[in-house]
């Protein structure tokens, strides 16, 4: 198990997706990246497919803007890869504090208040961002994509994914459940569960990839030991099938939510999903993220 316990900084608590007064590209110290990261917001509208109740999002307020401007996202995070280069970016809150192992930029993520797969712009973004890191000789930043898993299959997806995992791409696919109800309980969403389950196995029999699953306590409860046993059934299944699956981040509620109920498990719960998890796919590495509390 590797576990991530440097939670306390200000900046890992800070996750809010805006820089002064940009539309799409904000940077935030990335536990799981372990250095900053640089996201793009492909759905500054706040609209997604899912509604997750552990949601960070306030979609009661308005999103900023329902466009995606290929010039505008390019020159916000070619300014944010200058202030990394240049280190003033930690001359500013809330990246003051944060030690120099840490001042590093590890990833430019497809990510932000939404689905990013939503957004049918996706593949053309990625090709500026690539066509960007290549004019400035960068052959180290790696491209993220995190994703709910629903588009995984669609053309314009498969179309993105064949250009980042060319030049140095990751897909962090979220799974948060193991059987139909709890999914539908947790996710809250139309798409259906074996879209997620069907897709999630077709890319990772293509490409290396990170599961990443937010178990938390919900209405007081948290996932059950059969659960926990179907999702990594799952697993299991997929790794049988051919998959990929390079590592599995489990981690919690980090932020205050706008759900009351949905709070984070403790760090001893935690272990025991791993537990649960290893007893079924012992050769899969796992990483646990605490929540701050
Ligand atoms: S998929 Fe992500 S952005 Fe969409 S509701 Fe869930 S947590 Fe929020």
């Amino acid at each position: 198990m590797n576990l991530m316990t440097n939670s306390r900084l200000e900046a890992h608590r800070d996750h809010r997706r805006e820089w002064q007064n940009f539309d799409y590209a904000y940077p935030v110290l990335s536990r799981r990246s372990k250095g900053i990261s640089v996201g793009i917001n492909l759905n500054p509208d706040k609209v997604c497919n899912f509604d997750c109740v552990y949601c960070e999002v306030n979609r009661k307020t308005p999103g900023k803007r329902s466009d995606i401007s290929l010039t505008q996202i390019t020159q916000e995070v070619e300014e944010l890869l200058d202030l990394v280069e240049n280190g003033l970016l930690y001359e500013a809150n809330p990246f003051r504090d944060i030690p120099s192992h840490l001042r590093r930029l590890n990833d430019i993520a497809f990510s932000g208040d939404g689905e990013p797969t939503t957004c049918q712009e996706f593949p053309l973004v990625v090709q500026e961002i690539t066509n960007l890191l290549k004019s400035r000789n960068d052959s180290k930043t790696k491209l993220i994509l995190i994703t709910d898993s629903s588009n995984l299959l669609a053309p314009h997806v498969i179309n993105a994914l064949e250009i980042m995992m060319a030049n140095r791409g990751e897909v962090w696919l979220k799974l948060d459940a193991g059987t139909n109800e709890y999914y539908k309980e947790i996710n809250r969403t139309h798409v259906p569960f074996e879209k997620i389950l069907h897709n999630i196995e077709r890319t990772s029999q293509r490409y290396p990839v990170t599961i990443q699953s937010l178990f938390l306590r919900w209405n007081g409860l948290i996932p059950t030991r059969e659960e926990i046993d179907s999702f990594a059934n799952h697993l299991q299944r997929f790794i049988r099938n051919g998959s990929q699956l390079q590592a599995l981040q489990i981690y919690t509620v980090a932020r205050p939510t706008p759900e009351l109920n949905a709070t984070a498990l403790t760090l001893k719960e935690l272990k025991l999903i791993e537990k649960w998890v290893l007893e079924r796919v012992p050769s899969l590495p796992i990483e646990i993220y605490e929540g701050n509390a």
